[in-house]
């Protein structure tokens, strides 16, 4: 834990919160701020500031629970579909700064935001972008 993270306090049950579902690694809350009805935060309960300061194993575990909790609200909510959305850096949206992966559950005609207007691919960029992934 780290001391001054809400969402270490949140996830060790320091704080209490929403939680619809809990194991040794993971809480899975209601967001304070519902982006939509159903809106979770999955969290780790050891501190981690992103998706790269995660170990590996708790990533894959992550990725495991987003699926197995989206389809229950999706499926509960009648959603019509669900986000699964991650934040690193406050330029990507990031406001707390422990782990966490987002479930929105969507609903047809509803009037969340996640949208962005699609460019172009450059070729200088994609032959920068295919650079960095040649051995
Ligand atoms: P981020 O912008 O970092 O990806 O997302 C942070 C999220 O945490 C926001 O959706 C915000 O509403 C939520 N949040 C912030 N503080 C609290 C809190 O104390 N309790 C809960 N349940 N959610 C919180
Ligand atoms: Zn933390």
């Amino acid at each position: 834990m780290e001391d001054n993270c809400i969402f270490c306090k949140i996830a060790n049950g320091e704080i209490p919160s929403a939680t619809l579902y809990e194991d040794e690694d993971f809480r899975v809350i209601l967001d304070l701020g519902p982006a939509s009805k159903g809106h979770a935060l999955i969290l780790p309960k050891s501190h981690a500031a992103n998706l790269f300061d995660l170990p590996d194993e708790l990533a894959a575990k992550a990725m495991i629970l987003a699926k197995k909790t989206a389809r229950k609200l999706q499926e509960g909510l009648h959603a019509d579909g669900i986000n699964v959305v991650q934040n690193n850096g406050e330029a990507a949206g990031q406001t707390v700064f422990h782990f966490h992966v987002h479930l929105i559950p969507r609903y047809k005609g509803d009037t969340v935001n996640l949208n962005w207007k699609p460019g172009e691919l450059k070729d200088a960029d994609k032959e920068e972008i295919l650079g960095l992934f040649r051995s």
